[in-house]
């Protein structure tokens, strides 16, 4: 075999907890290190170490991400109250997701992996829709009152100038629901320059939707503000070949579900919310998802969508072999890969994850997949159910057939 691909920037490696952390090992055993030199700056972001660094490890990733510019993250445990007993941990500390996310300003980016044996339940989709959830305010920093009596509600803002704004909400002529929400323009900003970088980067349209019939002014922002972000990018959409797109949200809607698929959707924080489960649930499976974040900048940090797989963990402590599905997080290194090999021009690094995400997807066509993608595929008769090491060993014949 040839020699192994040299790298030149490290990619930052976010290690992770329970059943993906023992998946990340063997993909990176049998799928990776054989094939490349692999320059890495390791965090180890296994709960346990998260608890020794007082979750100082986080930040450390988040910050090294800034500074070299892509990561792979492995899925990490969210603590709760049970986790804290189990893991004897020093407080709860918070989601590692959104500590990176909130460092590095980021916008999420979900795209199914689609295999031809799998049929979405939208017929007309060919190809992946990925959706982008703008993660900042709206109904999720909201402030509500429930009142037991009519009255006035006002909505009332004081400037750090002292000026202040006051409008009449609703005159109310008997107990109600009130709600306040907020966002703000420096976040909608970078959710549309990353929207556009991620755009111009999957070389994929864009489709933004809101209700600014309804809503002119907070909705009107986001449009306008997309609208003059998007100025800044156009000649790089005309050059690339691809739009942006903008329409009212159930217009949107419509649009999606009758579309062939293959383009980004940008969503407001609860549509995203909503339409990810939809879009998700509708092209097949949770460990078929990728997840990308990006940040204004252009920094990239890259995992599956799914998490720990704390059920199927449980089972291998017993000693169990379980089928539990790399596939994401195979492409959450590929993914990785192939962007540090884009920023650092080394074509054979691109082109060996393109050849390690069509080795697996060329084994699940051949009929070997892990149980959660034969309940969902085609049976011709050629399924063979295989543990997550059987899986992986099928894919690395397969990526050797290939390089
Ligand atoms: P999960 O790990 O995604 O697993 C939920 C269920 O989905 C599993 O029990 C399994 O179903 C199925 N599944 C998910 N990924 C699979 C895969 N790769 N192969 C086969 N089946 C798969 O979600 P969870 O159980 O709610 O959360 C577990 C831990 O992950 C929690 O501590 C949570 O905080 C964390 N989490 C982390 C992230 C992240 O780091 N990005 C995201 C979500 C959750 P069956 O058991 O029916 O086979
Ligand atoms: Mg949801």
């Amino acid at each position: 075999m040839a020699d192994k691909i040299l790298m030149k920037t490290p990619l930052v490696e976010m290690d992770g907890d329970e059943m993906t952390r023992i998946l990340w090992q063997m993909i990176k055993d049998e799928l990776i290190l054989p094939f490349v030199d692999l320059k890495t700056e390791y965090y180890d972001l296994g709960l346990k170490h998260r608890d020794e660094t007082r979750d100082q490890v986080t930040i450390d990733s988040a910050e090294a991400t800034k500074k070299y510019g892509v990561a792979v993250k492995c899925a990490t445990i969210t603590p709760n109250v049970q986790r804290m007993s189990e893991y004897d941990l020093h407080e709860m500390w918070k989601s590692p997701n959104g500590t990176i996310r909130a460092i590095l300003d980021g916008t999420v980016f979900r795209t199914p992996i689609t295999v031809s044996r799998i049929h979405p339940a939208v017929r007309s989709w060919e190809k992946p829709i990925t959706i982008a959830r703008h993660a900042y305010g709206d109904v999720y920093k909201n402030t509500e009152i429930r009142t037991t009596e009519g009255g006035t509600a006002e909505l009332v803002f004081t400037g750090d100038s002292g000026a202040v704004t006051r409008q009449i909400v609703q005159k109310l002529d008997g107990p109600g629901v009130l709600q306040g929400m907020h966002n703000k323009e420096a976040s909608i900003r970078s959710f549309a320059h990353s929207c556009f970088q991620f755009a111009l980067s999957q070389k994929q349209d864009l489709w933004f939707g809101t209700k600014d019939t309804i809503s002119k002014i907070y909705d009107g922002a986001f449009k306008e503000i997309m609208a003059e972000v998007f100025e800044e990018y156009k000649d790089r959409f005309d050059a690339a070949g691809i739009e942006y797109f903008y329409t009212l949200i159930d217009d949107a809607v419509a649009r999606v579900i009758r579309s062939k698929g293959g383009f980004i959707w940008a969503c407001k924080n609860y549509d995203g919310d909503v339409m990810s489960d939809m879009v998700s649930t509708a092209f097949g499976s949770l460990a078929m998802m990728t997840s990308v974040l990006v940040s204004p900048d252009g920094i990239y940090e890259y995992e599956a969508a799914h998490g720990t797989v704390t059920r199927h963990y449980y089972r291998y402590l017993q000693g169990e072999q379980t089928s539990t599905n790399p596939v994401a997080t195979i492409f959450a290194w590929t993914g990785a890969l192939r962007k540090r090999g884009e920023l650092d021009d080394i074509q054979d690094l691109v082109t060996f994850a393109d050849k390690l995400e069509k080795a697996c997807l060329d084994t699940i066509e051949s009929g070997i997949m892990t149980k959660d993608l034969a309940l969902l595929a085609d049976d011709d008769g050629t399924i063979q159910v295989v543990n997550s090491v059987e899986f992986l060993k099928a894919i690395r014949r397969c990526l050797e057939a290939l390089l």
